[in-house]
């Protein structure tokens, strides 16, 4: 059925651009207050206007996760950077930024991509994990400041430059935080950070070098359970730091838990916020100087604000369930598959009414499911599902697999939307391929 499917969109297809596949939207009674409304639109309006899937995210709720973080902070000299591979959107990048977050970059693209979004060197941090030395050496040069995780780099760091430009170190603290194995980057086997056992070696190096040392820094997994076991781990941050003079900042990465089910846990970071702004106090007071507090927010300013929106392609009444198939799936958020995370999903056209099980799936040729039996208000053929917690780790983990085009991606500012990101084509597909046969 595929093979047809494919085969015939091929053949009926004369010009390359036309291919762009974006399922036409059907008509589906729609009451238009009783439907998701993002950021001033309805999904529905959304769809028509710019097709599906579609990726739409709300500035709204970006400000508002922003301030949160700020005001549990505002007792200290702190600083958020964005972690922007999260989404890395140029619109939402300078929204953020204009919102007063730097950028914590993972590669050298990322690092330029925040130049180019008018982000200045002094507020882009660069947190890169086994990456070439060139890599190092041009964010250095570019007088971006570099948090180096492997001994061989602050080595190479040091012989190149000395203590002419400052660097941070990123302290693998071995805390074996929560959430998904693949999330987990602290433990003892974690290829991320030097180690806090390797101390004496990291001394030995800064001093024969007389390297500039202005911050440490560590990220130690996904999710923050509770203040007091998070401070518990900052204490090692605290500890080390008493090692190095000319600190500026203690950088304590992310790990903010966004509720993604109903009854999920989320960080609690008004609690946070106190009980680290009391305990950094404290301990700015024995180090003997003011030193500002760091962290690296990635989707816990970018979850909630997206929606990856889709729409139901087919009803399958199978003997043991009902599945949706969608015109969308892995190959746009691959979040459920590659790590069993839940997002929730909703039929958007209609928010209350009589509820049925559904297992929703993708269109993908491969094991592709975006929830298992979920409670959903009774679907159609045409229906618009919306998938909630896609504004982190979604398009910016998306693919093109089995040809198919990654959706355009919405901003939602002051309930107007704005084409951030357009569809793309097979021309887009096939542009870095080099034919050879003729
Ligand atoms: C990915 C990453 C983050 C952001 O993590 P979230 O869980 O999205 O908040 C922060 N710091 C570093 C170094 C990262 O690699």
């Amino acid at each position: 059925m595929e093979t047809t499917e494919m085969g015939s969109t091929v053949m009926e297809t004369t010009e390359m651009e036309t291919t762009e596949m974006e399922t036409e939207p059907i008509a589906v009674a729609v009451s238009p207050d009783s439907a998701l409304n993002i950021g001033g639109q309805s999904a529905r309006q959304l769809v028509e206007q710019f097709g599906s899937p579609l990726y739409v995210y709300d500035a709204e709720v970006i400000r508002q996760h922003y301030q949160r973080l700020a005001n549990a902070f505002s007792g200290v000299p702190h600083r958020l950077l964005y972690a922007c591979k999260a989404n890395n959107n140029v619109a939402v990048i300078k929204f953020i930024h204009q919102l007063g977050a730097g950028i914590d970059a993972v590669s050298a693209n990322e690092v330029e991509l925040a130049f180019r979004c008018g982000v200045p060197a002094s507020q882009i941090l660069f947190t890169p994990n086994c990456v070439a030395f060139s890599e190092v050496e041009y964010a250095a040069e570019r007088g971006v400041l570099v948090n180096i995780d492997n001994i061989s780099v602050l080595e190479r760091f040091g012989q190149k430059y000395g203590g002419s430009k400052p660097c941070a170190i990123r302290i693998n603290p071995h805390i074996l935080a929560g959430g998904n194995a693949h999330i987990q980057t602290g433990h003892i086997d974690s290829k991320f950070g030097i180690s806090i056992h390797q101390m004496r070696h990291i001394l030995r190096i800064v001093s024969a070098y007389q390297m500039n040392v202005v911050g440490l820094h560590m990220h130690t997994g996904s999710e923050i359970l509770d203040a007091q076991t998070f401070v518990t781990g900052a204490e090692i941050l605290f500890d080390a730091a008493f090692q190095f003079p000319d600190l500026q900042f203690l950088d304590f990465g992310s790990g903010f838990k966004v509720p993604y089910k109903p009854d999920d846990i989320a960080t609690d970071v008004e609690s946070l916020g106190e009980t680290m702004t009391a305990r950094f106090r404290e301990f700015c007071a024995e180090y003997g100087r003011e030193l500002e507090l760091w962290f690296e927010p990635g989707k816990f300013l970018v979850s909630a604000s997206g929606y990856l929106l889709v729409t139901a392609t087919v009803l399958k009444q199978t003997p043991s369930c009902v599945f949706i198939g969608t015109d969308s799936g892995l190959n746009h958020l691959i979040r459920p598959m590659l790590y069993d995370s839940y997002h929730g999903i909703i039929n958007a056209d209609q928010l209350q009414g009589t509820e049925r099980i559904y297992t929703v799936v993708g269109c993908i040729c491969e094991t592709d499911t975006f929830g298992v039996d979920r409670r959903l208000v009774e679907a159609q053929e045409g229906t618009i599902l919306a998938l909630k917690n896609a504004g982190a780790y979604g398009y910016a983990m998306s693919s093109n697999y089995n040809l198919r085009a990654r959706p355009a991606e919405v901003l939602m500012l002051n309930g107007r939307p704005h084409l951030i990101r357009r569809r793309e084509t097979l021309e887009d597909m096939m542009r870095l391929q080099v034919e050879v046969l003729g």
